[in-house]
């Protein structure tokens, strides 16, 4: 067996029971196998070994007190996977189904997507297992406290930085923040996704959604296509969807179905976005309620939204939300175009038959980079002490999502998999980070 398959048959005995590292190790050193079994130097300084061993993972308790005065308990987690290119960097994910194997996997595949950045940032991942919905401010609150008087003494402005994640937006970055300087007297650059006021950058709100437009507008130029005048379905309706929808429709897409975990909408004249930021960023409710705005949308309970013919799918909720069978529905109904906004949001069996069919696919870790660009973008303001305007962001977020585009294409190209952009992402986002570990000695 080759030593990238046998790295991935040990990864697969070590870590039994988490799912979906697994999966995420799959990937990636299925599609690293030729591009490092034809370099011995990486079996001899034992990279991959290293490289699937997260550096540290901290798991704590996290009680806090909610509105009836009772006690209640969750788990946290902060998962720091690679150091190599620079300190740790990713969100933390407040969301019931969070485990050590979620936390691992998006680690993983944060180690690699900032490394695509051309950023210094390494890759970590955080989280818990506890469940903003219906919550109070208080208890968001006394919860973000909690998770904060642990987690402090493992973070700091050039040790790990945190930013937000499923659940966890400008509201908890606040909360976080603000512990963390109480409990240090540090006021740094210790979080990304700050508010405006106090340290956060123009444009890091809309930055995964803006960059993941930007990236398939550049995808598909390339490929002698364009968003402009095609039907599009987004899932989700959270930070990613949103500011995904914004773009594509600047772009001169058209956006007609949006998601949540309850069901999800179809409006054929096009997605109104203020009725959805108004129901979601304001009100924090449910997506049906877009009926009210628009009766002439049609809202269906459960899953089922990539069975609406589309150009373009772009899954912008959660992992594994986009199976084999919905692939099949995608490729009947002519979609040319998957564009992954959430992190891992399509199965390796679905991408497996979307990229057979000739289906433009572009991973996650390339194509909702956009988010932690702008974060690494944040730190050096921080660093620096200033301010950059909205557009001056916004230019700097293009360009990095184009740079990232033609990195990957040409990794694919050089690998001899022109058009596969899910191994050119990989190659691309690993020689960097092996390079530098291999540098840096038995570390
Ligand atoms: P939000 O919490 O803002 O929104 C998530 C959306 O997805 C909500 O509409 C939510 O619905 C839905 N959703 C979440 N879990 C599930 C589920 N199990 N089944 C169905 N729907 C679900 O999160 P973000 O928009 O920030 O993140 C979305 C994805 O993008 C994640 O995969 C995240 O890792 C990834 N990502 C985020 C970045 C960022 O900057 N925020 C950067 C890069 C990647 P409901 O409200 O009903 O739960």
């Amino acid at each position: 067996m080759s030593y990238t398959m046998n790295v991935l048959e040990e990864v697969k005995q070590k870590n039994q029971g988490e799912p979906e590292f697994i999966q995420a190790a799959t990937e990636i050193l299925t599609t690293l196998q030729a591009y490092v079994d034809a370099r011995p130097e990486y079996e001899e300084a034992g990279i991959l070994e290293r490289i699937v061993e997260p550096e540290r993972s901290i798991i704590f308790r996290v009680p806090w007190v909610d509105d009836s005065g009772k006690i209640r308990t969750n788990r946290g987690y902060r998962v720091q996977f690679n150091s190599a290119i620079g300190p740790y960097k990713g969100g933390i994910r407040f969301h019931p189904s969070v485990s050590l194997s979620i936390m691992k996997f998006l680690g993983f595949e944060q180690v690699f997507k900032n490394s695509l950045t051309g950023l210094a940032m390494g890759g970590g991942k955080g989280g818990s297992d506890f469940d903003p919905k219906g919550k109070s401010d208080r208890e968001i609150m006394a919860f973000c406290q909690s998770y904060m008087n642990e987690l402090y003494r493992h973070i700091g402005a050039n040790i790990d930085v945190p930013a937000g994640d499923i659940g966890v937006a400008g509201r908890e970055v606040g909360f976080m923040y603000g512990q963390y300087k109480r409990l240090t007297s540090s006021f740094e650059g210790v979080f990304t996704g700050k508010g405006i006021v106090y340290g956060g950058s123009y444009a890091r709100t809309e930055a995964t959604g803006f960059g993941l437009a930007y990236l398939a507008d550049e995808m598909l130029r390339q490929n002698g296509k364009s968003i402009e005048g095609k039907t599009v379905l987004v899932s989700g309706a959270g930070n990613v969807a949103i500011y995904a929808v914004q773009k594509v429709q600047q772009l001169g897409g058209k956006v007609v179905a949006m998601s949540d975990s309850n069901g999800f909408i179809y409006d054929s004249e096009g997605i109104d976005l203020d009725a959805i930021k108004d129901i979601k960023e304001v009100r924090r409710a449910r997506i049906y309620e877009y009926l009210n705005y628009r009766p002439n949308a049609v809202y269906t309970e459960g899953r089922g939204i990539w069975g609406i013919p589309c150009d373009i799918a772009m899954p912008c909720a959660t992992q594994n939300e986009l199976l084999e069978p919905d692939a099949e529905l995608l490729i009947k109904n002519g979609c040319f175009a998957v564009c992954e906004g959430a992190n891992m949001p399509t199965t390796l069996e679905a991408t497996e038959l979307l990229q057979k069919n000739n289906i433009l696919f572009a991973p996650g870790k390339a194509a909702n980079a956009g988010g932690v660009s702008t974060s690494g973008l944040e730190m050096s303001q921080n660093s620096m002490r200033t301010s950059w305007t909205f557009d001056e962001v916004d230019q700097k977020l293009k360009g990095i999502m184009v740079t990232i585009f033609n990195n990957i294409a040409a990794a694919a190209k050089d690998a001899g998999a022109e058009g596969n952009y899910v191994v050119g992402a990989n190659i691309a986002g690993f020689k960097k980070v092996a390079e530098a570990m291999m540098l840096q000695g038995a570390v």
